[in-house]
């Protein structure tokens, strides 16, 4: 049989007990920043690490509040899956829109896709698609979980569990932050979690429609994000914390 051409979910390489290990670990980590703090918000963007945080959460019955930004650039899969996971976890995920006018600003000066362009008009998009609205979504919180982790990317190897994000003024905590791939698959394997169905057609990360697209065998996983900008652009500026 031949190799997939493309990215395709990884095997587990963990035992029921090591993954036992991993689960209740990451459910005190949830508990405990609960503990510490009365309003947490987690902003999910539906993609794997995000659904297992999620399904985490509920199981634990803990009360963070979700938030997603409706960039307006998502797939429509994206935008499905926010009403499918409301249903099937009954929780409310508040969508956070961007400003009209910072995104007709953005239009008049680059272009709808001047992103392609280069990294000055994908500064650009970003900040009034994602960067704003989350400013916006966190105001009035006092911590923040993000499902980052430090495998995915070069960007990331310094990745902590907790971090102050000197930006908004509040903590944020990634609670995935040493889990591998194989870790995140074998939770929503073991979980029976909703994943997104670009997951099952060769993507392993999912942002805007535009600035996404399906991965190699053997490429890096953020390979498919922003491909056109060099490595150290490949952020969106949401992890930025200062
Ligand atoms: Fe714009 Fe692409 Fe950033 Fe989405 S990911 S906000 S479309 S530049």
């Amino acid at each position: 049989m031949n190799a997939p051409q493309f990215w395709t979910i990884p095997p587990s390489e963990l035992s029921p007990s090591q993954l036992a290990i991993k689960t209740q670990a990451l459910q005190e980590r949830l508990v405990s920043i609960c503990d510490q703090f009365d309003d947490v918000r987690f902003a999910t963007s539906l993609a794997a690490e995000d659904m297992v945080i999620t399904d985490a959460i509920t199981q634990a019955k803990l009360p963070i509040q979700f938030f997603t930004l409706a960039t307006g650039r998502l797939h429509q899969e994206t935008v499905d899956l926010v009403k499918t996971t409301e249903d099937h976890y009954q929780i409310s995920i508040t969508k956070v829109y961007p400003e009209e006018s910072d995104v007709q600003s953005y239009i008049d000066q680059y272009g709808i896709n001047g992103f392609y362009d280069g990294e000055e008009a994908k500064k650009a998009c970003c900040g009034a698609r994602k960067i704003k609205p989350l400013n916006t979504a966190l105001q009035g919180a006092k911590a923040w979980l993000s499902g980052q982790r430090r495998e995915q990317s070069t960007t990331r190897t310094e990745l902590n569990f907790a971090e102050h994000d000197d930006a908004r003024g509040i903590e944020k905590f990634n609670p995935l932050f040493d889990w591998t791939e194989a870790d995140v698959w074998a939770y929503i394997k073991q979980e029976n979690v909703l994943i997104h169905p670009l997951h099952l057609k060769g993507y392993p990360s999912i942002g805007c429609e535009p600035c996404t697209r399906q991965v190699k065998q053997g490429e890096d996983i953020r390979a498919g994000r922003w491909w056109w900008l060099q490595s150290d652009s490949k952020e969106c500026g949401l992890h930025i914390n200062r």
